[in-house]
């Protein structure tokens, strides 16, 4: 069947680059370092779905989620392998996780309370992972508390803890390595507790990816990359650090939908922001901030057309965006317009509209909205 016919607002996503980074990374970190492929928010937006599919062909050995309803998701789609759920579970989603085999994350009392009570009524034994605090202040038991918490788990019984984890709130940054080894010092801790309260956690996990990068120490017997593999290099590493070779698996393109010429002197859109300083011929591009494309950019990003790096002018709105197009020859429309992306010449990648934005590219590709289709390159993983 046809997809149905849309405006020509697309982002590609390249499950070949998402292959090529995942082995670059795993080259770089060290193959025999089993390697879990951060999934959430359905797949920081390039599509939860065909993007595990792809990875679990190439080999990832587990997936990590943040909710559990994203793990259904998965196993909807016949996903096979162990899918951690990384953020944590809210009542009633118990069942969920054992119906599904999705493993939970504890580190609380209630929930292990909870998850313990649905075992026990299934007459099973769960398998666990517990998240310890060792610096982030987010969720997680204390590192300090991690052997009272130990001895609670061994208590509540029917949970087997076959994982501990932890998270670095700075692995990217030089100047926090001394807290990311404290870090890591404190999860060393925590393990020793809970091995001497009688548990045997097999999977031993800290690093996001630039933890996997940047701290050998950091890597346990297992690495949680998210945005190494979706190529959002500038986000994960400082300037001119060494990593694996990535390449940005989303691009964003559209084409012109109108050109008009307008005198010196005209202002264009929503509260006349942009003043045109000669005769311009302005390009249409049918994108704006319902899709993702943030307000904020107005008059501060760019996009390539025909070879051309050309201004975004005026106001983005709710459906489109402007762009001054006067300086590309020739500029017609249904030109392409690539927003993010490459065309061998110049590059924007998610992380220059982000500088602009003050935020990082993972909030932009999480941010283009469901309204712009996914169009998949390359080949895809198992169908099933
Ligand atoms: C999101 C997340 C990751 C992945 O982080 P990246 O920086 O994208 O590699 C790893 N671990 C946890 C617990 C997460 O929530």
């Amino acid at each position: 069947m046809l997809a149905p016919a849309h405006r020509p607002t697309v982002a590609y996503i390249d499950l070949d680059a998402l292959a090529a980074n995942l082995s670059e990374s795993r080259k770089f970190i060290g193959e025999e370092i089993p390697c879990m492929a951060v999934v959430k928010a359905d797949a920081y937006g390039h599509g939860a779905v065909p993007c595990a599919l792809r990875l679990e062909a190439e080999g990832v050995d587990w997936f990590g989620v943040a909710l559990p309803e994203e793990g259904v998701e998965l196993r909807e789609a016949g996903i096979r392998r162990p899918i951690l759920c990384l953020g944590s579970f809210w009542p009633g989603q118990e069942q969920m996780l054992i119906d599904f085999d999705l493993t939970p994350v504890v580190y609380d009392r209630g929930g292990a309370e909870r998850l313990a009570r649905a075992a026990d009524q299934a007459g099973i034994t769960v398998q666990v992972h517990v998240k310890v605090d060792t610096g982030m202040g987010r969720a997680g038991v204390d590192h300090a508390a991690a052997a009272e918490f130990a001895l609670f788990l061994k208590s509540v019984g029917k949970l087997k803890i076959t994982g501990l984890l932890t998270h670095f709130s700075a692995a990217d940054d030089a100047r926090e390595d001394s807290f990311t080894r404290l870090q890591i010092e404190r999860f060393d801790s925590a393990c020793l507790a809970f091995r001497a309260a009688g548990h045997d956690p097999e999977w031993l996990d800290l690093a996001n990816s630039p933890g996997a990068i940047r701290h050998p120490a950091g890597r346990g017997n297992l690495v949680r990359l998210g945005g190494a593999l979706y190529g959002l290099l500038d986000d994960i590493l400082p300037a001119g650090a060494s990593g694996p070779k990535l390449t940005p698996v989303m691009s964003l393109r559209s084409r012109i939908a109108h050109i008009r010429r307008v005198q010196t002197g005209t202002t264009l859109g929503y509260a006349r922001t942009f003043r045109t300083e000669r005769e311009s011929l302005i390009a249409l591009v049918p994108i704006g901030y319902a899709d993702g494309y943030a307000r904020g950019l107005s008059n501060l990003a760019s996009a390539i057309i025909r070879n051309t790096l050309v201004p975004v002018v005026g106001r983005i709105s709710m459906d489109w965006t402007l762009t001054d197009v006067t300086d590309v020859g020739e500029a017609c429309v249904d030109d392409e317009v690539i927003l993010i992306g490459s065309d061998g010449k110049h590059a924007i990648v998610a992380s220059d509209l982000a500088r602009e934005l003050g935020t990082i590219g993972y909030e932009i590709t999480c941010g283009i909205s469901k309204r712009i289709p996914r169009t998949y390159l390359g080949s895809a993983g198992s169908q099933v």
